[in-house]
């Protein structure tokens, strides 16, 4: 284990801010809450954040990264408190350890490639100071370098297959060579043993062959190099086995052409000399074409810098050799952490933290498309979205301000035509709730359920829209083609015609129609009339009975209805048609309703026993059978009216005004009727929830000894 004072001596030795007191102080916290606590490998526990911390001291992290590294497990493994921290190692620190914790508490669980690249623009995103993923990163190096250790073969292969599909690459997005090849050395036995076994066995052949060839072209190189008077370090490169056998797999190169290539590494003071050995190597050798890289004048997207080249070596064998300066190298191996080691002292005005952040979206926006990664979206765009969990752990990916509907489709259209309700982090919400980064989102759903217009006026994917909007203009068609029979079912019946489809078949064919439900449609739209079609299939029938109901011209699909919020909770109306609450009788939410289609003004709601629909007696294909929706939100408010005959006294009108204010009615508007010298008539305008609402008001009402009667008023 590391000693305190050693720790501390490590990071002084780079960080000129240091604060050796906090550091020490969260070295015996950390050390006390961990107590007893031990590891799988039988250690104390503190060896975990203690190891994770070193690991960040080789990267050179700031003091606060290095006591984040320390306490980093004291949230979710021991009794310290966030509070705690905070007072103790200051908001800074108890900002990172929060965010490691909770990085910590999502679990990543699934195989498809996609899902993979979720969770890493999740990981990004819940990240919000880089050096959190950092902290994170060395985390997860301990856990792997210690993973053996882990008894359950099944958790083993499955930290091992995170880290290669997660960890590993989220080091190669920011520029973490070393860190990602030592996470993919780890993990590569556990997850395909069986590759591991075969490469490695092919490897100790090739290594025989080869290893002559290496050191002779080392000392070929360094005195070459010598003999040119350039200052420079010469490394032969170990071949990576993950790496091998992910271009095996993915690239289809196979082992053997992948065998005599030998990588060699010459490291200098700076750019300029790079050119320098460049032309010495090809001065020696002889250059293979098109291998040749500069990526010193042209940095790769995540800051990579090197030159490399591929020259026919001795006897012949194809080698390849990357020419750099020490500072490239640094940052090739250690990414932004480098960048940021060589370049933090430079600009004094800024927070370090910041300039992490910074260079790392200057990364993410240069990221063009080398095919490490499966899909490149800018970090930026990670911002303008949020991430979601299914019950079973699915990432879903959404806009920002995506709702629980949004959500639904984003899982699958059924999901969502059907989508009654939602529960977010356990707790049931409205379906239009705003989705934030990291919730879990069940959806309810209920077979009886249909999209809503509604809806149109909060959700905000296209795939929600697109599908809403399907769903309506069929439902609509649906509509009119049962109002179109329904109509001329009524009009063959008055002229004693039989209804059949030999007639109406015919009938479409005179018109140039395709079919049946044509027809139905154009005359349930009102385009084609039902007299229409007794005279085509009748030629000079004279006709008895009253046709042509006049059907409503307006038909607005409520698509363009913007003012989605006050929806009106009742089944069986025709989507599009716009629908209004009748003043004479103002059905509130429990009476027993019934719609009257009329021109013009699309659906009149009344109760079913207002006197209004004596008009309609004789029309019954203009009535619709329609009923209460439990609404999804409870806020439903419906206008009401009741007649109210009371003493005439001082305040009288103030004793009613209390009695429906008490009983939470808001009174929109009060009428005298009547003013007698001992009695008021007022009909009161009460917004109320529904029948119960009113009931109780009405009850209110009538036990005052003051209010002589209490009616519902129909008109
Ligand atoms: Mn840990």
């Amino acid at each position: 284990m590391i000693r305190q004072y050693e720790l501390v001596e490590r990071v002084r030795d780079y960080d000129p801010d240091i604060n050796e007191n906090l550091l020490n102080r969260a070295y015996v916290f950390s050390m006390k809450v961990h107590g007893k606590q031990k590891r799988a490998s039988g250690d104390p526990y503190f060896s975990h954040p203690l190891e994770v911390a070193g690991i960040l001291t080789h990267m050179k992290m700031d003091s606060d990264t290095i006591i984040t590294a320390l306490l980093h497990d004291t949230i979710e493994d021991t009794i310290a408190t966030p509070e705690q921290i905070e007072e103790l190692f200051g908001a800074n620190v108890a900002r990172m350890v929060d965010g490691v914790t909770k990085l910590s508490e999502l679990t990543y669980s699934s195989e498809s490639a996609k899902q993979a690249d979720n969770f890493r623009k999740f990981l990004l995103a819940m990240s919000h100071d880089i050096r959190v993923l950092l902290v994170k990163l060395a985390d997860r190096l301990h856990n792997m370098r210690t993973l053996t250790h882990i008894k359950k073969l099944e958790k083993r292969v499955r930290i091992a297959r995170e880290t290669l599909d997660i960890y590993a690459p989220l080091a190669e997005r920011i520029g973490m060579q070393e860190v990602k090849e030592e996470l993919e050395a780890l993990a590569f036995p556990h997850v395909y043993p069986s590759a591991y076994e075969s490469i490695l066995k092919r490897m100790d052949q090739i290594h025989a062959n080869t290893e002559g060839i290496k050191d002779t072209v080392i000392a070929e190189l360094e005195r070459l190099l010598a003999d040119a008077g350039i200052e420079a370090e010469v490394f032969g490169r170990e071949k990576r086995l993950y790496s091998i056998w992910r271009k095996m797999t993915y690239r289809h190169v196979s082992l053997d052409d992948q065998a005599d290539i030998i990588a060699f590494r010459i490291i200098v003071d700076d750019a300029e000399t790079c050119y320098r050995v460049l032309g010495v190597v090809h001065g020696q050798w002889q250059a293979i074409p098109g291998l040749i890289k500069d990526y010193i004048s042209m940095p790769k997207p995540n800051g990579y810098q090197s030159f490399h080249t591929a020259v026919l070596g001795p006897g012949k064998k194809r080698i390849e050799i990357q020419i750099r300066s020490s500072e490239m190298d640094a940052v090739a191996e250690q990414g932004v952490a480098a960048h940021w080691i060589y370049k933090q002292h430079s600009s004094e005005t800024e927070g370090a933290q910041y300039k992490w952040l910074r260079d790392l979206l200057e990364i993410m926006e240069h990221a063009d498309s080398p095919d490490e990664f499966l899909e490149h979206t800018r970090l930026a765009m990670y911002q303008n979205q949020v991430f979601c969990f299914t019950p079973k752990g699915m990432l879903v990916n959404l806009p920002q301000g995506s709702t629980v509907v949004d959500f639904a489709y984003a899982v699958h259209t059924e999901v969502g035509d059907s989508c009654v309700g939602g529960k977010v982090n356990g707790h049931p919400v409205p379906l239009r709730t705003r989705l934030v980064n990291g919730d879990q989102v069940e959806i309810l759903r209920s077979t009886a359920q249909q999209p809503s217009p509604n809806w149109l006026g909060f959700v905000i994917t296209g795939k929600a829209k697109a599908a809403i909007r399907r769903f309506i203009s069929h439902k609509k068609k649906q509509e009119y083609q049962a109002l179109g029979k329904s109509l001329l079912e009524r009009a063959f019946k008055l002229e004693d015609r039989e209804f059949n489809d030999k007639a109406l078949t015919l009938c479409a064919k005179k018109l140039q129609l395709g079919t049946i439900t044509e027809i139905y449609e154009q005359v349930g739209k009102g385009e084609l009339s039902d007299r229409k079609i007794l005279e085509t299939i009748y030629p000079g029938i004279k006709l008895n009975g009253h046709y042509s109901f006049p059907l409503p011209k307006m038909i607005d699909t409520g698509l363009n209805h913007k003012g989605g919020d006050h929806q009106i909770p009742i089944r069986g109306l025709t989507p599009g048609l716009a629908v209004h609450m009748s003043d004479c009788c103002h059905p509130i939410m429990g009476d027993r309703i019934v719609g009257i289609v009329t021109t013009g003004k699309g659906i009149m709601v009344h109760t079913i026993d207002c006197e209004a629909l004596d008009v309609y007696s004789d029309t019954p294909e203009s009535w619709l059978d329609l009923s209460w929706l439990v609404p999804e939100d409870k806020n439903s408010i419906f206008l009401s009216r009741i007649e109210v005959l009371l003493e005439h006294f001082p305040g009288a009108l103030a004793v009613v005004l209390n009695v429906v204010a008490r009983e939470k009615g808001n009174i929109s508007n009060i009428k005298f009727i009547e003013r007698a010298p001992e009695l008021f008539r007022i009909t009161l305008d009460i917004e109320v929830r529904d029948v119960k609402h009113l009931t109780s008001i009405i009850a209110a009402l009538r036990v005052n000894e003051r209010v002589s009667s209490v009616e519902r008023a129909f008109r």
